[in-house]
């Protein structure tokens, strides 16, 4: 018997959380459950991060977490319970199969079989953000080498096992080059180790739209944490219904299973909803948790009622379906089911173990980074960036050198054009001049020389080489 937490969530939650838990209960599934209450009666209660104290010792405790769909308030500073169970408890990958079950259910694709791998942990998930100036806000982007290596060796070894053809990678290096570069580089290097699995890589606008236009041509999809989110919702909405595609959340340590889609709030309570998606990632779990016969037994009753037309509304079409249920009436059929194979959807055959053994990260040995230069982030209410510059130059002195000013990423001093809409955020970069690089202190003098001029300086970002070699980005048109 394996003890798993289970949290019913919110709007369709509960409803498709029951149809769930029975479906898997009567084919067998051996498992001791311990409830806890996550979500929008937590975050109401007071508590912003949605989730008591004592419930996160049960979630630790027990490793396995099938959870429903959750609300997040919006407004009044709540943070996504998703994301922070996906962060503290290291749910590096997040795998979303999207599977078309054409004819049977419509969709403009009948062949589409793809795993999306989503990146779980960083990215702009990170949720750093600050407002700097009146005009300006940030949130900080942040890709890290475990991250990266972490997530696209997940991906090539879910391939191999599930013997799996390509392994394709989206970003938008053409734009981050350091940061989606980085993802893309390691991407590069880890593909070399797995001679025998296709590779390539798409920009992510190009890619989407080839995924979107002929999803047939993708197998395996690593990306980074954000495009993942949203692509995956494209993949599951094509296959028919963002309610069809169960979500495995996965760390060294905890697991955690749920749908991918969200509480639905509309249609909570009516016994309309899907309970398919949240099915899939219970099935998932079983599989991970090593009841790979429940999980086999559950996934083939589920596409012999997909094939016999039972639909719930979402995805019912006459002509199509033969029958339209509800979200319990559906959980009914499914077990009705249980010990059947579909007929024309492939049956599916699992094996008994679905761990992966992954290498733990191992650190590379320090670079040799060099403090070479320093972007001042300054606010000022003036427009012409050649008076910013007088301004900053009356700071620098021979060894620090005012090189560039950019507003948004585009230089406007030295050199800018007048038609270039300024804000009141300013980049300003002085570099260290002759190849010492330049002392920590320096970037404390001046900033205290702009203290003492009445320079707004918001923050700033020191610029390093590592191993020779500049590790910032350049102004646009610099
Ligand atoms: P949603 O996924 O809840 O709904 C999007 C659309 O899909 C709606 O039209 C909905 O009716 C439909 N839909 C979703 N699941 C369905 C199902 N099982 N059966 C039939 N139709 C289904 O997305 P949303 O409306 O943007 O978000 C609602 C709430 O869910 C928000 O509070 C959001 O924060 C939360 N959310 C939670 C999770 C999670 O807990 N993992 C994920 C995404 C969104």
């Amino acid at each position: 018997m394996t003890k798993i937490t289970v949290a019913k969530g919110d709007g369709i939650g509960p409803e498709i959380m029951e149809a769930t838990l029975k479906v898997i209960l009567a084919a067998g599934a051996d498992l001791a459950i311990e409830e806890i209450e996550v979500g929008e009666k937590v975050y109401l209660a007071g508590n912003t991060s949605g989730i008591a104290p004592s419930s996160w010792d049960t979630i630790r405790q027990n490793k396995v977490f099938l959870k429903a769909p959750i609300t997040t308030p919006q407004g009044g500073g709540y943070k996504s319970l998703n994301v922070s169970i996906r962060k503290f408890l290291g749910l590096y990958a997040n795998v979303r199969p999207c599977n078309s079950l054409h004819p049977f259910v419509r969709t403009k694709h009948p062949v589409m079989n793809i795993v999306i791998v989503r990146e779980n942990e960083e990215d702009l998930y990170a949720g750093i953000e600050h407002q700097q100036t009146d005009e300006v806000v940030q949130c900080l982007k942040l890709i890290s080498r475990p991250g990266c290596e972490k997530i696209v060796r997940y991906a090539f070894e879910y391939a191999k096992q599930q013997n799996r053809k390509k392994v394709t990678c989206f970003t938008k290096d053409n734009i981050m080059k350091q940061t989606d570069g980085l993802f893309h580089r390691v991407f590069n290097e880890i593909a070399a180790e797995y001679p025998d699995i296709e590779n390539e890589h798409w920009i992510i606008d190009i890619g989407a739209a080839k995924m979107a236009d002929t999803p047939e041509e993708f197998d395996v999809i690593v990306m980074p944490n954000l495009y993942g989110d949203v692509l995956s919702d494209i993949a599951a909405q094509l296959t028919g219904s963002v309610g069809l595609a169960g979500s495995a959340n996965i760390g060294e340590e905890c697991a955690m299973f749920e749908a991918i889609h969200g509480s639905a709030p509309m249609i909570a309570g009516q016994n309309v909803a899907n309970p398919s998606g949240l099915l899939q990632g219970a099935i998932m779990m079983l599989n991970h948790i090593g009841q790979s016969g429940v999980a086999e037994k559950v996934q083939n009753a589920w596409l012999k009622t997909i094939e016999e037309g039972i639909h719930t509304p979402e995805i019912y079409k006459e002509g199509i379906s033969s029958k339209k249920v509800g979200t319990k009436e559906f959980a009914d059929a499914v077990i009705e089911n249980l010990g059947k194979k579909p007929a024309l959807l492939k049956p599916v055959s699992y094996a008994t173990n679905y761990a992966l053994n992954l290498p733990k990260y191992k650190r590379r040995p320090a670079a040799d980074k060099k403090l070479v230069g320093v972007d001042v982030f300054v606010q000022w209410n003036g427009s012409s960036p050649d008076e910013l510059a007088e301004h900053l130059q009356e700071i620098t002195d021979k060894e620090i050198k005012l090189t560039m000013i950019t507003n948004r990423g585009i230089k406007v001093w030295p050199e800018g054009f007048k038609e270039t809409f300024c804000t009141d955020h300013w980049r300003c970069r002085f570099m260290a001049q002759g190849d010492v690089g330049m002392p920590k202190a320096a970037v404390i003098g001046l900033l205290q020389q702009a203290l003492w001029k009445n320079i707004d300086t918001i923050k700033t970002e020191n610029l390093y080489s590592f191993d020779g070699k500049a590790a910032y980005s350049l102004g646009q048109g610099q």
